[in-house]
């Protein structure tokens, strides 16, 4: 939590939407949310005003739940659909929407986050916290015209670049903030290079499977470019950019250490030519040796993701093909073995990460793998699809508060949502 975050007098009144998807606040019945598979009661200190950027969607087939002030009930509204926000970068959510899912239910939801949001005094008020305080992702920051106009500009002068290409269908179809960045000369651009993936993720955002009835909000990239595509790419950013980091492993692709032979040429083209920015990969951590030689010549920093620190509870949602939940601890040791910056990619659902057994569970992890910074990033995923592969929900601790506890077990961890740049970087490693 950054500046000193501003709450709402009370517990703010209930949403709903009509069947034409309308929204409405309730007069008297209050905002309720879901921490694991329970409805709970909510307090002022839950909310923050909606962070610009913030989607608000509702839910077909899922009922509005609502607390009656009078009878202290948490009740259904009988013909209205529950409401949700889809939190802009930078916020964690603390609690998700809660609804009353029909028994007709025939599909999921899509691959967002669901958290719970109310109305009070003429604004809208949502279940999150800010826990970063950069802005590269801001809805704001970005200009399409100038995204477009740089496209263009570039593809005149690298008309071979068939990665270019690619990121520039990203940030003029998909409005990858990462592609937008790039084609705004700065901060973060984004590297992507495997069409293929060692894990088989319930709630993949590149590939679903057809059974799922999910639409994957990206589709893979379908070549692995070369290093000097990406090389050539790469410096350009480092060079000009603010504040430059270039990331492998995006959301439009499968695992880069599919390809790590490629990346490290790459790297190695890159560091040849500039020693400016950070090269950083995101990864399922699957090949702690490619780790190894990747950190040992320029790898600057990497990511690794995780939905738990359980290994049960990370094998039920990541379904690795040929690692294992230990390649993930190995790989943190390798890359800090070389001073490399390590993030945990930790995917927070509220109700399943906020608990004594995972609060264990991500302390081993933090204390044998020492690494530097723990990102909360948003789970997208349909709330319901996840908690299903579960019997039980543990005995939840809330999110705020588990924040806290981690805090102050490990004051030297950096907490943040976005990877960070040469700055942070150099200050906290000392480079
Ligand atoms: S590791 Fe990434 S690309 Fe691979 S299945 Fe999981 S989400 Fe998809």
């Amino acid at each position: 939590m950054h500046e000193k975050e501003e709450h709402p007098t009370q517990v703010p009144y209930m949403l709903f939407a009509d069947t034409e998807g309308q929204i409405y606040d309730h007069p008297e019945y209050q905002c309720v949310g879901r921490s694991g598979k329970d409805t709970v009661e909510l307090k002022p200190e839950d909310f923050i005003p909606l962070p610009e950027g913030t989607d608000i969607f509702f839910l077909p087939e899922r009922k509005a739940l609502g607390l009656n002030p009078e009878s202290q009930e948490i009740e259904e509204l009988e013909d209205e659909f529950a409401v949700a926000a889809f939190v802009s970068p930078a916020h964690t959510q603390t609690y998700l929407s809660a609804y009353q899912t029909s028994s007709s239910r025939k599909s999921k939801l899509p691959l967002f986050a669901y958290a719970a949001v109310g109305w009070l005094d003429d604004r809208f008020w949502v279940t999150a916290t800010r826990v970063d305080p950069d802005i590269r992702q801001d809805c704001d920051q970005f200009d399409q015209k100038v995204v477009k106009n740089n496209f263009k500009y570039l593809s005149k002068k690298w008309p071979e670049n068939r990665l270019l290409q690619h990121i520039g269908h990203c940030a003029t179809v998909y409005f990858c903030p990462a592609a937008r960045n790039f084609f705004q000369y700065r901060w973060e651009a984004p590297l992507p290079t495997a069409p293929k993936c060692n894990a088989r993720c319930i709630g993949c955002i590149s590939w679903q499977p057809k059974s799922t009835g999910v639409t994957s909000p990206q589709n893979r990239i379908d070549f692995v470019p070369s290093p000097e595509e990406i090389a050539q790419i790469a410096v350009a950013h480092l060079n000009r950019a603010p504040n430059p980091i270039v990331s492998f492993g995006q959301g439009c692709e499968g695992e880069p250490l599919m390809v790590w032979e490629t990346l490290l040429e790459a790297v190695k083209l890159i560091r040849k030519q500039t020693t400016k920015g950070i090269i950083n990969l995101n990864t399922n951590a699957s090949k702690p040796e490619a780790i190894d030689e990747l950190c040992a010549n320029g790898l600057d920093s990497i990511r690794i993701s995780m939905n738990s620190a359980q290994k049960d509870i990370y094998n039920a949602y990541y379904r690795p093909v040929d690692y294992s939940f230990e390649d993930l601890l190995q790989s943190c040791k390798n890359a800090r073995k070389h001073n490399a910056w390590v993030s945990l990619n930790y995917f927070v659902f509220p109700g399943f990460n906020d608990c004594d057994a995972e609060e264990q569970a991500l302390t081993n992890f933090i204390s044998e793998g020492n690494p530097t910074m723990i990102q909360w990033r948003n789970f997208n995923i349909d709330p319901e699809w996840y908690a299903s592969l579960f019997e039980t929900a543990p005995k939840a601790m809330g999110i705020k508060n588990y924040m806290q506890r981690i805090r102050e077990k490990f004051p030297h961890l950096y907490h943040g949502y976005f990877n960070p740049g040469e700055e942070i970087i150099q200050k906290f490693l000392e480079r």
